[in-house]
């Protein structure tokens, strides 16, 4: 077993440490739910990361989804120097916006009309205020265990980083405005049909939901699922927002709308629209987000939405996804790797489901089946983390956390699926 090296990024950590809480910018990077410390990152490339000790790793986090192309593909990087020597950023409207927008929307056609803002939170933020502004109610229907970014009202059971720390509910979140948020749960048709059609259906703004969850790692939608809160959101005259921040170019190339048919009234997209750069998006119905200042009194804005740069990693990344063969390609890869690894798991005896969708999936350390929150609980944390570990030091860089997704990008071959199956077998032998 190949130990690490970690004095330099040990080091950084203890510097960091009187910085930042945690010595991190967001929680899970700190590394709490597995064993040891976070290495330090110097440089990606491809496939693969490289950490300030010099070790290198396969990396299945890719910047926690955006990096569907891997690290530093010379096409999105080439777009984002050619922009940035134009100037970094100018608060006025650019024509690369409109070239970005068209881009989402050929892919995402529900998307009629839409705002870019810098990250995932901006967007299901904003949708929920345009959903509230639209309807002129205030209860907001969420999931369990699903993760909308670090949004007040969402921060209700909201999977990810908050389930890794045992947060259930966070500190700082009026009372108030929780309790205008009701959480049902995940994949359970009936307990939406009966919410919808109960007396809370009609003093409801949106539901929104994960169409296929990656914050309390990989959950698949059962079939009826999504289509229930489609047609009751419908019906109760509240809106069905999509959040596709993860799901977006990964379970589909058009995101899980595509996958499942759904035709909803808002959707927010973040991670891979950017290429790794920061970009979110919401947008759906046209006479909805024609409410949207100046068109309308609902009020959203951004100094640097829609800056130059993070267009043009968008354009560049999106270039590619629309690419004949990219996302599936990637996404049997995934298959492929998924598949292996459910047989190394099988032939040692270790009780596992792994769940894959897209290039998205998941290794639950759990018997029985996982589709919802409850099930996801079941699993072994513990098991995980000595996994974790054990593929970290045979230069394997999982998600450190049961509850996250892990992602493929199109740079992930034959010899890297090789390699992980490799360090994986050993891992779950000691
Ligand atoms: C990551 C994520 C967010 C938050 O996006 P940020 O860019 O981290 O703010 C929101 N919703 C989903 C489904 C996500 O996976």
């Amino acid at each position: 077993m190949s130990s690490l090296k970690t004095d330099r990024s040990r080091r950084e950590l203890a510097r960091a440490k009187t910085l930042f809480p945690g010595g991190v910018n967001s929680p899970v990077r700190a590394f709490r739910g597995v064993i040891g410390d976070p290495p330090f990152i110097a440089r990606g490339e491809k496939a693969r990361l490289y950490d300030e000790d010099g070790n290198g790793y396969i990396d299945y986090v890719l910047s926690w989804g955006p990096l569907l192309a891997g690290h530093a593909h010379p096409a999105i990087l080439k777009a984002i120097g050619e922009a940035a020597a134009l100037g970094t950023s100018f608060g006025a409207p650019t024509a690369r916006e409109s070239v970005l927008a068209e881009k989402v929307r050929a892919l995402v056609p529900s998307m009629r009309k839409l705002r870019f803002v810098n990250s995932g939170t901006e967007a299901t933020q904003s949708a929920l205020r345009v959903a509230r502004g639209f309807t002129g109610r205030e209860r907001v229907v969420k999931f369990e265990g699903c993760f909308h970014g670090a949004t007040d009202a969402l921060l209700v059971r909201a999977g990810s980083g908050v389930e890794t720390l045992g947060l259930p509910d966070s500190p700082g979140v009026p009372g108030a405005l929780a309790a205008l948020t009701t959480v049902l749960p995940y994949n359970d048709a009936v307990a939406v049909r009966e919410y919808f059609r109960g007396p809370q259906g009609r003093d409801t703004a949106a539901a929104i939901v994960e169409p296929v969850v990656g914050n309390m790692g990989v959950l698949v939608p059962r079939p009826g699922f999504l289509e229930a809160v489609q047609e009751e959101t419908c019906k109760a005259g509240a809106l069905f927002i999509c959040d596709e921040v993860m799901t977006g170019f990964r379970v589909a190339r058009g995101g899980a709308q595509e996958r499942f048919g759904l035709e909803p009234d808002l959707t927010c997209l973040g991670k891979v629209i950017g290429g790794g750069l920061p970009v979110g998006a919401y947008g759906g119905r046209e006479d909805v987000m024609s409410q949207v200042a100046p068109e309308g009194p609902i009020y959203q804005a951004g100094t640097l939405s829609g800056n130059p740069l993070a267009m043009a990693g968008g354009i560049a990344m999106l270039d590619l996804v629309a690419q004949p063969g990219f996302t599936e390609t990637v996404e049997r890869r995934t298959e492929e790797l998924c598949g292996r690894l459910r047989e190394e798991l099988k032939r040692a005896g270790v009780a596992a489901q792994v769940n894959q969708i897209g290039s998205m999936w998941t290794c639950f350390f759990a018997r029985d089946e996982v589709y919802d929150y409850p099930t996801a609980k079941k699993a072994d944390t513990g098991r995980f983390a000595r996994v974790h570990r054990g593929l970290l030091e045979r230069g394997v860089y999982l998600p450190p956390s049961q509850f996250e997704a892990a992602f493929l990008s199109s740079e992930h071959g034959a010899q890297e699926i090789e390699a992980t199956v490799t360090a994986f077998r050993a891992a779950i032998a000691a």
